[in-house]
């Protein structure tokens, strides 16, 4: 046994030893709340409707709300606790304004216990207390989810004030160990950066470094001359970069250099964090003045794990607990061998952790008094005293506020207190061994496997899962449950910013080049050139596209009509390769492809990256899918015959697309029409042929035939008319207004002289979409997704939210909170990373809009309107409606702009009736915390897509099929599984097998040889 771990044992032992002497459960306030989390712990289900009625609580008015939301959570449980439920309900049900308030009221003792008082007179009572027990403390002001500047600036001033009264009344407290207390100011705060400024993007550190700065100073300058100590928290991975970077830029300016009392944290699940320390503990050395660490392991690991599971991204947290425990002890030792430069806080309640910060501080030489225990209020109060008692320095960590803003702080509790990995349940609830609680956490790292460390450093558990998932996929399975999406590019990383910035400048400097139409592998030019301006700044050209008239039009469908026989009969392993090389070579330009994007049709960085990930997932997607429905298969098994389905293609497909999502929607359509078998003629939308001619250079690098793939380009109403109609076209996939889109459903009804086939319309139109806010929902959520939905991309997404339809018993605490977020977007040119809100695509739409904005003034009320945006480009200012009514122009017709009307209603029968009174159903919203209204709008909300408590907006491939009906659209889903059954016509052979009553025993259940016969 190596000494450190004896050592470690020994002193883990003594602290066990003395709270054993005062034994207590593992929560200090004993009762209902510990007999909750002991069902928390055995059963999962209870646990998630626990957790999830305790978030929806406090914004609960009426006891009768709160006997329903019981109710609904409870009511179908099924487990060993059925009967005592049931019965609580039951009871509850009776008298509803007892049990409402008596609920209430255990809930928010369950917030007692972690919240150390709601306003700095209950705080002070509580750090008195905990003066006299020989613990310091840190304060939290709880209220994270900030979603506008006004509620920054009021958390800032919050901070002030705080600071304030903590001087004031712990004037005269002293050290409780009285030496080397210059390092521990008594007064100490701990700042959510993200409180401080709203619009914090991690594509965006400077910006917003910049915002944060001039808010920090004069928290910063006041503590100084307080003497107190500031430390700053750390949040999500998304912030984690930003906050280490204000945190040395602004300790490093003059005013701060020299001043001591600053500290941040180290979140040691994240794989990055050796990494981080050792550039803190440099910059320090550097600065020439101490500074602080509390390290900790970190809180948020079930959000991290989920949300790169979501986006694609590697995992930025490790996966298995004992190796954040052998990271905790690495940065330890990190951290105690630099303490001539770095105060250390060990921020834990793992005994192990602690022991072993312990026994190195010793073998270091290192006095007890140098570095501090820190715990959390409400949590180990038994390992607090234990510390104490032998004569180490402990600091709490108080949160003070409200409940209803501390709400994620008292969930992110239980989640720990409740964690299977956690220490305290092991120690405290589960009674497990002193000695197996003090083991060598590298004995515990499982060392292969499928999230094992040494994978864990290259793949994710995602990748590891769908691996094997994709492995035993076989062709019966839909790959929509197997088929993995192109992650998203996480601008989190310093070098995909510097990615972007450098095609952004490549992009710019080959500004006003010329790109030919491509017709039957040849490249074509007219004499006249189509200029695609740049929205931000309509001076610059972006390039310049040949505008091909008639003539380019014919040529194209007779190109097309003459390479469709032999691309129908290429072998679709072929065709599905084809999209795949495309895929990969989108992948390959995708930064270059985003900044064209940027500068083309005005789409701010992460929305033009997300547009090619949706072209390359389109390809992907597709090609799988044409696997799985391309081989003639067989449609029952019966002796003697044998009768196999199958496709072929329908002929030239003319695909018209537009400028919103230029590549994606370009390339959907295409490629599904392409892998298909059919020929295709190319014509994007006039504004974004840039876009469309990059498209088309990744198709002939990836090697489409020559006539199989055309790029036509010119006006829609002359080529794009002319084709609607031709005889030789067969299929039109188009996707763009209402008004273009029936034009083309009616005239593709005609039959003309000569043609083949029925015209078959793929048509994908637009919404006049609804969110709406049900009275219990979660308003930091809706609030923030509202926004994004109506004003990201500036509104011009046929997704987009154009209707926010509230409650009336909710509908000030929205209004408030909704106009002030918009206030707080950032409006700009979406070169610059962080801005929100850029352009509108052209003159044309910039009138419009804003003549809908002077009909918005004449039918309702202005409530918000934008003043700052930029003199030149297209800018409209976001703009909100309030007091609209469904029949208003406003909140009928799509104006594909950042424009939102607000729709007050009694309930929500009249919400739906709303929500379902337009002529369209593309996509619909719901914030609730109710899951009877849940199911309610699943069932009754007409729209093709519905979003249940996220934004309305960012469909996925595969994982949100998209499309809508009524005038939204004829009912496709692009993006699934259905979707390659519009470019197809379904035909079946049978034969029959029987001779003279003989019949072969086996048929195959897949056949292809007589789609590509040898002769
Ligand atoms: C004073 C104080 C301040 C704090 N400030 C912050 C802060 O600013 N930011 C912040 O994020 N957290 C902060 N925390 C919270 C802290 O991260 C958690 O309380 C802490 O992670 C619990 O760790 P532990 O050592 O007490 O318990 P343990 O039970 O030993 O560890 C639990 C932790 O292990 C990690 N973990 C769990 N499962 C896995 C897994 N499968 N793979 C890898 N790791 C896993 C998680 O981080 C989890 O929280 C603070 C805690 C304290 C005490």
């Amino acid at each position: 046994m190596r000494p450190l771990q004896s050592e470690v044992e020994q002193r883990g032992a003594r602290i066990f030893e003395i709270v054993d002497q005062h034994p207590e459960s593992l929560f200090s306030k004993a009762g209902f709340y510990q007999r909750l989390m002991a069902l928390s712990m055995r059963d999962e289900q209870f646990k998630a409707e626990l957790f999830r009625l305790v978030d929806v609580l406090p914004s609960l008015r009426k006891s009768g709300d709160i006997v329903e939301h019981l109710d609904e959570y409870f009511a179908d449980m099924r487990n060993g606790f059925t009967a005592f439920i049931h019965t609580g309900v039951r009871l509850a049900r009776i008298v509803p304004w007892v049990s409402g308030p008596v609920l209430r009221w255990n809930v928010s003792g369950m917030a007692r216990q972690f919240i150390a008082g709601k306003n700095p007179d209950d705080l002070m009572k509580t750090l008195r207390k905990r003066r006299a027990e020989k613990i310091g403390f840190t304060v939290d002001l709880l209220g994270e989810a900030v979603v506008s500047e006004t509620e920054a600036d009021k958390y800032a001033a919050r901070c002030l004030d705080l600071l304030e009264t903590l001087a004031r009344e712990t004037r005269g407290w002293t050290d409780p160990l009285g030496r080397n207390s210059e390092l521990f100011p008594v007064v100490n705060l701990s700042v959510k950066i993200s409180a401080l400024y709203s619009q914090m993007n991690p594509a965006d550190p400077a910006g917003a470094i910049a915002h944060l700065v001039p808010k920090l100073q004069p928290i910063l300058r006041r503590a100084r001359e307080l003497g107190a100590f500031i430390n700053f928290d750390m949040e999500s991975y998304a912030h984690k970069n930003t906050t280490l970077e204000l945190f040395k830029t602004i300790f490093t300016e003059e005013e701060f250099k020299d001043w001591p009392h600053a500290g941040i944290v180290v979140q040691v699940y994240l794989r990055d964090s050796e990494a981080d320390l050792r550039h803190l503990i440099d910059w320090g050395r550097a600065r020439g003045t101490r500074f602080a660490v509390r390290l900790v392991k970190g809180a948020y690991w079930d959000y991290e794990t989920i949300r790169s599971r979501q986006n694609g991204w590697d995992c930025p947290v490790y996966f298995q607990k004992p190796e954040s425990d052998v990271n905790f002890e690495t940065l330890t030792r990190l951290l105690l061998e630099n303490e001539s430069i770095v105060t250390a806080a060990f921020g834990s309640h793992n005994v192990r952790s602690i022991a072993h910060a312990q026994a190195l501080a010793d073998e270091l030489g290192i006095d007890r008094s140098r570095f501090e225990f820190q715990l959390l209020y409400g949590m180990a109060g038994p390992i607090k005293r234990a510390l104490v008692e032998m004569g180490y320095r402990v600091r709490e960590y108080c949160p003070v506020g409200e409940l209803l803003p501390g709400m994620s702080y008292l969930v992110r509790r239980l989640l720990e207190n409740t964690s299977n990995e956690g220490f305290l349940r092991a120690k405290f609830a589960e009674n497990v061994s002193a000695t197996e609680l003090l083991r060598d956490p590298n004995e515990l790292v499982r060392r292969d496997g499928p999230g094992s460390a040494t994978q864990a450093t290259t793949t994710t558990p995602v990748a590891n899962e769908d691996r094997h998932r994709k492995n035993g996929a076989s062709l019966d399975t839909a790959p929509g449950d197997t088929y993995q999406n192109s992650p998203l590019v996480n601008f989190v990383y310093k070098e995909s910013q510097d990615k972007m910035r450098a095609a952004l400048r490549e992009v710019r400097g080959r500004f006003g080049e010329k790109y030919p139409l491509v017709i039957g592998g040849e490249k074509v030019w007219t004499d006249k050139l189509t200029p695609s301006v740049n929205p931000s700044a309509p001076k610059e050209i972006v390039g310049y596209v040949p505008e091909g008239g008639i003539p380019e039009a014919e040529r194209a469908v007779k190109v097309a009509r003459s390479g469709f026989g032999k691309w129908s009969q290429t072998p679709l392993e072929e065709r599905a390769r084809l999209l795949e090389r495309a895929a990969a070579i989108m992948e390959r330009r995708r930064y270059e492809l985003s900044a064209v994007e940027v500068f083309e049709v005005g789409k701010p960085w992460a929305e033009a990256d997300g547009d090619i990930r949706e072209a390359m997932d389109f390809c992907r997607f597709y090609a799988a899918q044409m696997r799985r429905l391309g081989r003639p298969r067989l449609t029952q098994h019966v002796p003697g015959e044998d009768s196999y389905q199958h496709y072929w293609p329908r002929g030239v497909a003319l695909v018209i697309a537009p400028w919103n999502f230029p590549t994606a929607i370009l390339c959907g359509m295409a490629s599904a029409a392409l892998v298909t078998g059919n020929t295709v003629i190319m014509k994007p939308s006039e504004q974004s042929i840039i876009c469309a001619a990059m498209l088309m250079q990744v198709f002939e690098e990836a090697g489409v035939p020559p006539g199989v793939l055309n790029f036509l380009s010119g006006h829609g109403s002359v080529i794009g008319a002319h084709l609607v109609d031709h005889k030789d076209i067969d299929l039109i996939a188009f996707t763009g207004s209402r008004e273009v889109g029936l034009k083309i459903w009616e005239s593709a009804g005609i039959t003309r002289p000569g043609q083949r086939e029925l015209k078959h319309v793929v048509c994908e139109m637009g919404g006049k979409n609804a969110m709406i806010v049900d009275s219990d929902a979660d308003l930091d959520e809706a609030i923030v997704d509202s926004i994004y939905s109506a004003f990201g991309y500036q509104g011009q997404k046929c997704s987009a939210l154009s209707r926010l339809i509230v409650l009336e018993e909710n509908y000030d605490r929205v209004m408030e909170r909704l106009l002030s977020a918009a206030a707080s977007l950032r409006i700009g040119n979406p070169e610059e990373p962080g801005i929100v809100v850029g352009p509108v695509i052209d003159e044309a739409a910039y009138r419009r809009i804003l003549d809908y904005i002077e009909i918005g003034k004449t039918e309702a009320t202005l409530a918000y309107q934008a003043k700052d945006v930029p003199p030149h480009g297209y800018f409209v200012p976001p703009t909100i409606f309030i007091g609209v009514k469904p029949n208003m122009r406003i909140a009928r017709e799509e104006i594909f702009g950042p424009v939102l009307s607000v729709l007050k209603v009694r309930d929500l029968d009249e919400a739906l009736e709303v929500a379902n009174g337009t002529d369209y159903a593309l996509t619909g919203g719901f914030f609730s915390r109710s899951p009877a209204n849940i199911e309610r709008i699943k069932a009754q909300l007409e729209a093709g897509n519905v979003y249940i408590n996220r934004s309305c907006t960012g469909a996925i491939v595969g994982r949100h099929p998209f499309g809508g009906f009524k005038m939204s659209g004829g009912g496709t889903k692009a993006g699934g599984e259905d979707y390659l059954l519009q470019f197809l016509l379904p035909r079946v052979v049978t034969e029959n097998v029987t001779r003279h009553g003989f019949a072969p025993e086996e048929t195959q259940q897949y056949r292809d040889e007589f789609l590509w016969p040898k002769r």
